[in-house]
């Protein structure tokens, strides 16, 4: 139940005054629909104190220049704007005025006259100009302009001024609330009071507060922080209090292991013996799996689910494609089956009578390994004694779909697998409600991807070069640019591409992209994955973990265009096999210093880990969409770079809160709840989003 001293903060932002049906809806859109969303609006604060000199002027900056009014240019319809043409000793700008009120300024700025003037400077064709600048004030009164000023989002209609005003009505309807911080933390950081870092939020005095790393805004960051992080720990604690069946390691998974042609490498073993550790403890386990593409988690989750049947019950692996899907039963169905594992792969292709009788056998027992794809959660489909559900590319399914699987069975135990390796410092934010084991170590005698960057105007000897290694019966993925916002001319230049390299190396070339119906994309895909098809031409969307050892060529377009890790998991797709292998990254030149550095990552490592933390690093923590994708939540005040040390205090902070106090029934315990429902995490919010 929401704390009574939170209803004003979870009030319409009609509550606020001005704030009437017309303006309701714009800031519903710029911030939320309740007054602690405005009050959460984070001004971009900019210093407005010192003139810059004309010649300085950035287009889109907002910025402060002191100058002379040199003439009035008035319009001749009264549809054009009213111009003034201002200089200082280094050049000139145009100010430009709409409106009716235009003619009056001719009498308050006077041709001659020195003024400061404030606001956002615009380049285009016309020249350099600020259209309604903020301020222009007489240089004698240069305190009108403040030295500091929050700047807002805005919106057509709605403009930046307008939505301080209703910040700073949110701020005064924000109560005190009790303080949740721990005492000596608090003192040790320099914290301030809630309220109080909300105010030096919104009205910064100093250059220093507009740092994120001021005391005020880690204060916020870290609520924030703590509030996701109790929010987890708080689910983990919930699961981890329903009994779920104990379920012992096995002599059958030991063979199952041992008839293997390799040995499983040290980070396998240990993920295995977290998993069994889970196991034996009798609570349900909820666990993720992370690891490179190719590190080797299928067959880790292959003995996993033979130790289930070892004592009785039954395990269903879901893959979000059916190629996927046919790809772990090919690799787990033989070794299972040899030591009387009965194992059936289910998808929407199966019907009638073979579909029939494989539910049977889910349903007597008699077959105990399910794979399959969403076709294992459908209504009729029935386990006699569902133990374990495994979940490959779990990013892929809803938190619906995975519960739709668990709840065939009593307290199912979760192993989720992930080939996107997401940095340490930021695994309990995006995977704080499960237990974590990195395969790390990759299997020995992979053949490292000879990476090369290549300008675009290059590409006739990359097509060369690809035409000559197809003769020979090599096969290459080449994935397209995203060349716009829009998917209908990213599929144009795709089907381009396919077209032009149909031409220059004959036919087998086939093109997926993300428009396609699933059923069709896996059809292309099987065929490349059957050696029917050379080139496979792709938006993005090749499967993550779809096999084809015998592809050996990636080539990426505009390389500069993609993130790290995404460079990362597209080259993963070859080197899988034993012959060499080749990944080209086809840019287009300059290279910004970041996408030069990126390249260059990616030249010098293939291990996943390594490259998600110098993506981190390189990003700064500024493309937030970037790690929106890798599952990092959307948090209003802490940066996931910036703040990164915070992450990792929260954590302890969370599981110590509920050691102590599991029910928060302290004085703390009653004020964290406070701040639980002031910044209401979503449950399954991690599970749902991370990737
Ligand atoms: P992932 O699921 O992490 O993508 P898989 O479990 O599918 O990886 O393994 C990829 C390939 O590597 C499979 O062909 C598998 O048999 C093989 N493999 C797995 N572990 C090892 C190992 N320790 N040594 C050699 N090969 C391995
Ligand atoms: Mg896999």
């Amino acid at each position: 139940m929401r704390p009574e001293i939170l209803f004003p903060l979870f009030a319409p932002v009609t509550s606020l005054k001005g704030v009437g049906p017309r303006v309701a809806p714009m800031l519903e859109r710029l911030a939320g629909p309740i007054v602690r969303d405005v009050l959460f609006l984070k001004p971009h604060s900019i210093v407005r104190r010192t003139p810059a000199t004309l010649a300085s002027a950035r287009d889109g900056e907002v910025m402060t220049f002191e100058v002379v009014i040199e003439q009035h240019q008035k319009p001749r319809v009264s549809s054009q704007p009213w111009r003034i043409r201002v200089s200082d000793p280094t050049g000139f700008m145009t100010l430009v005025f709409f409106g009716r009120f235009a003619d009056q300024l001719e009498t308050r700025h006077p041709a001659g006259a020195r003024r400061l003037i404030s606001g956002k400077v615009g380049d285009d064709k016309f020249g350099r100009q600020m259209v309604h600048p903020d301020y222009m004030v007489d240089p004698d009164k240069a305190e009108e302009i403040p030295e500091l000023e929050p700047i807002y989002p805005a919106t057509e209609g709605l403009p930046a001024r307008r939505v301080r005003t209703f910040v700073l009505e949110a701020l005064e309807r924000a109560p005190m609330l009790p303080e949740w911080q721990d005492a000596a933390w608090k003192a040790r950081e320099h914290f301030p009071a809630w309220r109080e870092a909300l105010e030096r939020l919104h009205a910064p005095e100093s250059e220093a507060d507009l740092s994120p790393l001021s005391a005020h805004a880690r204060r916020l960051a870290y609520d924030e922080l703590l509030a996701h992080q109790l929010a987890m720990a708080m689910r983990k604690a919930e699961r981890r209090r329903e009994p779920a069946a104990k379920i012992a390691a096995s002599e059958v998974a030991e063979k199952v292991r041992g008839d293997l042609p390799f040995r499983f490498t040290g980070a396998q073993d240990r993920a295995l013996a977290d998993i069994r550790a889970d196991f034996a403890d009798g609570e349900r386990m909820s666990r993720l799996i992370q690891g490179d593409v190719g590190s080797g988690k299928t067959v880790v989750a292959m003995c996993a689910m033979a130790d289930v049947a070892a004592g009785g019950g039954q395990s269903a692996l879901m893959a979000p494609t059916e190629i996927l899907a046919r790809q772990h039963f090919d690799t787990i169905a033989g070794p299972l089956l040899a030591h009387g594992i009965g194992v059936v792969l289910l998808t929407g292709r199966d019907k009638g009578k073979p579909r029939a009788e494989k539910l049977a056998g889910l349903a007597s027992g008699e077959t105990q390994v399910a794979v399959g794809t969403h076709a294992l959660f459908q209504d009729d489909v029935a386990f006699h004694r569902l133990q374990l559900a495994v979940i490959d590319e779990q990013h892929r399914f809803g938190v619906a779909e995975r519960q739709r699987l668990q709840a065939k069975g009593e307290a199912v135990h979760l192993v989720a697998m992930s080939a996107t390796p997401i940095p340490r410092t930021l695994e309990l934010t995006v995977y704080g409600d499960l237990d974590v084991s990195r395969i790390d170590e990759k299997p020995p005698g992979r053949t490292p991807v000879a990476t090369r960057a290549v300008p675009m105007g290059r590409i006739a000897e990359v097509e060369a070069r690809l035409r000559s290694v197809v003769a020979e019966g090599a096969q290459a993925f080449w994935i397209c640019p995203l060349v716009s916002e829009s998917e209908v001319s990213d599929l144009a230049a795709a089907e381009r591409r396919a077209a032009d390299l149909t031409e220059r190396i004959g036919p087998g070339v086939g093109l997926v992209h993300g428009k396609m119906p699933a059923a069709a994309k896996d059809a292309v895909m099987a065929e490349f994955a059957e050696g029917r098809l050379s080139v496979l031409v792709a938006t993005t969307v090749v499967e993550v973990g779809v096999n084809v050892p015998n592809a050996t060529i990636m080539v990426i377009e505009q390389a500069e265009r993609f993130g790290l890790a995404q460079l990362h998991q597209l080259r993963g797709r070859v080197g899988r096999g034993r012959q060499e292998s080749a990944c080209v990254l086809l840019y287009d030149p300059p290279l910004s210093e970041t996408a030069q550095k990126r390249l260059d990552i990616l030249r010098r490592t293939d291990d996943g880990f390594v490259i998600a933390e110098k993506d981190l690093e390189l990003r700064g923590g500024g493309d937030a969409l970037g790690l929106r994708q890798s599952g990092f939540p959307d948090y209003v005040f802490a940066d996931p770079f910036l703040h990164r040390e915070l992450i990792a205090a929260a954590g302890d902070d969370a599981r110590l809160i509920l050691a102590r106090d599991p029910e928060l029934k302290s004085e703390r315990g009653q004020a964290l709840n406070v701040l639980s429902e002031l910044f209401d995490w979503k449950a399954g919010m991690a599970l749902k989003d991370a990737g």
